[in-house]
């Protein structure tokens, strides 16, 4: 398995802080996915900043953003909404929707996903290049005219002037049923329970137009789920906390707080919790695998994982199997 981008279309491992650098701004951005990395499916980039670092008000012809908070506190402007995003908290930014941050940590860095849009091609129009010398934020710096002009004419977005100004709003408790701007408090979104896996939509079909799912997955040690594959969607799998083993294709690798997999449709994949609390974070696209978590959850109330596992109903999910992007191809995980 390659551990760079492979600018084709394959399984590949990226450890922390590897993947394509810029300074924009004076921000690190690494970029974890491109295009030809994914079939078109999604970008992927790790932005992070010191204080007062500042990515200006802008908008998205075609791209849909959705972004969680890894370090620090960002001040998000969405809309005409302002909101003070802490780690773990989510947000889904829409075509069309006016956003931009203001980092307001002493360190605070972000993951963004990018699908149906241009976000590599913006950060490589917008920065320039580092190597791996450079293993931080540099002092933070306006974007210039003419950075700006470039990437208007580099990528699908467009720079805005901040005239209307914003106020602050709430999070809410759950995404929205349709496509709409949002913010999610970490813990907050869709829960659902298999065994002692706690799965929390983060974004779902509805509120994307089918684009992708997000889900943040949290649990115990534990065993492997069941080798699979999907046909038709690619799954990206991003460590927040703890430590997972997983097998992509014919390899395994351990995943620490910072790595990034991604495992294209069609290849074999399962994974194993290993620390007494691991979380992960993933993109699926295009949305179309949501029915899998309803046929093998049950709802659930709680914000963490049960001391005692709940049953996985892995017969429900086999019932319904040929209506799912699911080929299994070792034995079931029971809890
Ligand atoms: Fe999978």
């Amino acid at each position: 398995m390659k551990q760079t981008l492979p600018g084709t279309c394959e399984p590949y491992l990226l450890r922390d802080g590897e993947g394509e650098r810029y300074l924009v701004a004076g921000q690190l951005a690494t970029v974890l996915a491109r295009p030809e990395d994914t079939a078109g499916l999604l970008e992927a980039a790790i932005v992070s900043g010191r204080r007062n670092s500042v990515f200006p008000l802008h908008a998205h012809r075609s791209g849909h953003e959705a972004i969680i908070v890894l370090d620090g506190l960002v001040e998000l402007r969405l809309g005409s909404s302002v909101h003070a995003l802490r780690p773990g908290d989510y947000a889904s930014i829409p075509p069309g929707i006016p956003h931009g941050y203001e980092m307001k940590g002493p360190y605070s860095r972000l993951l963004a996903w990018t699908v149906n849009g241009s976000a590599s091609r913006l950060l490589a129009a917008l920065g320039d290049p580092v190597g791996s010398e450079t293993s931080g934020p540099a002092d933070p710096a306006a974007l210039s005219v003419e950075r700006r002009a470039l990437g208007q004419s580099a990528a699908d977005v467009e720079f805005l002037d901040d005239a209307a100004g914003a106020s602050p709003a709430p999070a809410i408790p759950a995404p929205p049923a349709d496509v709409a701007a949002y913010v999610l408090t970490a813990g907050d979104g869709e829960r659902m329970l298999a065994g002692d896996q706690l799965f929390t939509f983060l974004s779902h079909q509805g509120n994307t137009g089918g684009a992708f799912i997000t889900l943040s997955t949290v649990g115990p040690r534990g065993g492997p789920i069941p080798r699979h594959f999907h046909a038709q969607h690619t799954e990206t799998f991003f460590c927040l906390s703890g430590r997972m083993t997983m097998w992509n294709g014919d390899e395994e690798v351990t995943l620490h707080p910072g790595d990034f997999l991604h495992v294209p449709a069609g290849t074999v994949h399962a994974y194993q919790l290993d620390a007494p609390l691991t979380r992960f974070v993933g993109l699926l696209a295009p949305g179309l695998f949501e029915p899998f978590f309803r046929t093998l959850c049950d709802p659930c109330e709680d914000d963490l994982f049960p001391v005692v596992p709940r049953p996985v109903r892995f017969d429900r999910v086999m019932q319904k199997i040929n209506e799912l992007d699911l080929k299994l191809v070792g034995p079931p995980r029971h809890g």
